[in-house]
């Protein structure tokens, strides 16, 4: 990996135009489905100067400022960032009527709106071959952890992460259970199952073209909740996950995830339904599969929360059932 982008190579120079040629084009497509037709584009492009750190990680990085229905707005790289992330509304398409959940205030609107966001990454994004390695690299490295002595000696195996490097969706959940520790994959208990349905029947994309994570790469005794030692001792791994992966979108799943990323005390009542910012990465949050699980009655809020995400990402939302009737 270049870790110096002012002294590319000319084929890595190349590449780094291509990515971004690749990204700017899924942004633009995923704007013209969400219904925006119009981005000031001056600010975004202004070039950092060398070695200038806009945010030195990930509590100091952009979240999301308060903007107005139809944006997701970007934080100002100057400013500091707030201790709780301010929510924002989430785009929707046109003719799609508002969300009847209550949102930002309508007054709460700053002129120059736009998804664009300068990057919360001081590192160029990597070529998908990169990736692959860099992520094989650093799964080895969590195998290898121990800083965690409760955690190690419970453990039979680290379970690092499931899904396409090059997702443009990252699911981020909390913590291994027993059938996550015994094969080694994330979401593979019956959580796992509500989580695939929800990615494949609800979203109608294949487990396989997103990203799954956790907070912790290790199964906590009797699957409790990790401790905040605990994440913080592991939080760099899923930091440099989200790095190296990239996408367009986090999807936080239950509060120990929005507590590791969005550093927030809120409570998934008050945090779902909104949008965030992660490093300039539009964030969303929702319940747990394990929650909805033991709380069916939630999982009419956890698909408008899907709505949401699959809204901004440009995906079909499914009918209602009595609208097909
Ligand atoms: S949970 Fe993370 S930090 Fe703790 S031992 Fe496992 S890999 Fe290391």
């Amino acid at each position: 990996m270049q870790s110096d982008p002012e002294h590319l190579s000319d084929a890595d120079a190349a590449d780094a135009v291509r990515i971004m040629v690749k990204e700017v084009r899924q942004r633009l497509e995923s704007l013209l489905r969400a219904g925006v037709k119009e981005v000031p584009f001056a600010p975004v492009f202004a070039r950092r100067a060398p070695g200038a750190r806009t945010a030195s990680g990930p509590d100091a990085a952009g979240f999301a400022a308060e903007g107005d229905p139809g944006t997701i707005l970007p934080a100002a790289p100057s400013s500091p960032a707030p201790a709780i992330p301010q929510p924002t509304v989430a785009p929707r398409p046109e003719g799609r009527p508002a969300p009847a959940r209550p949102a930002a205030p309508a007054a709460a609107t700053a002129p120059a709106a736009s998804f664009f966001q300068e990057s919360g990454f001081d590192s160029p994004a990597l070529a998908a071959a990169e990736r692959l390695v860099v992520l094989k690299d650093l799964a080895e490295e969590a195998a290898g952890c121990r800083k965690c002595p409760e955690l190690v000696a419970y453990r039979t195996r680290t379970v690092f992460a499931d899904g396409d490097p090059n997702a443009r969706l990252m699911f981020i959940g909390e913590a291994p259970g027993a059938d996550e520790d015994r094969t080694g994959r994330p979401f593979v208990g019956k959580a796992g199952q509500l989580l695939t349905d929800m990615i494949t029947k609800g979203m109608g994309l294949k487990r396989d073209e997103v990203y799954i994570a956790n907070i912790l790469k290790c199964r906590p005794p009797e699957n409790r909740p990790p401790q905040p030692e605990e994440s913080a001792n592991c939080i760099h791994f899923l930091e440099r996950q989200i790095e190296v992966v990239r996408p367009e979108f986090l999807c936080l799943l239950g509060r120990t995830a929005a507590v590791g990323v969005l550093k927030t005390g809120l409570s998934m009542g008050r945090l779902r339904g909104k949008w965030y910012r992660y490093r300039g990465i539009p964030t969303i949050a929702t319940y747990h599969p394990s929650y909805l699980l033991r709380t069916p009655s939630a999982k009419k809020e956890a698909w408008e929360d899907l709505q949401l995400l699959m809204t901004a990402m440009g995906l079909r939302i499914p009918p209602r059932k009595k609208d097909q009737d």
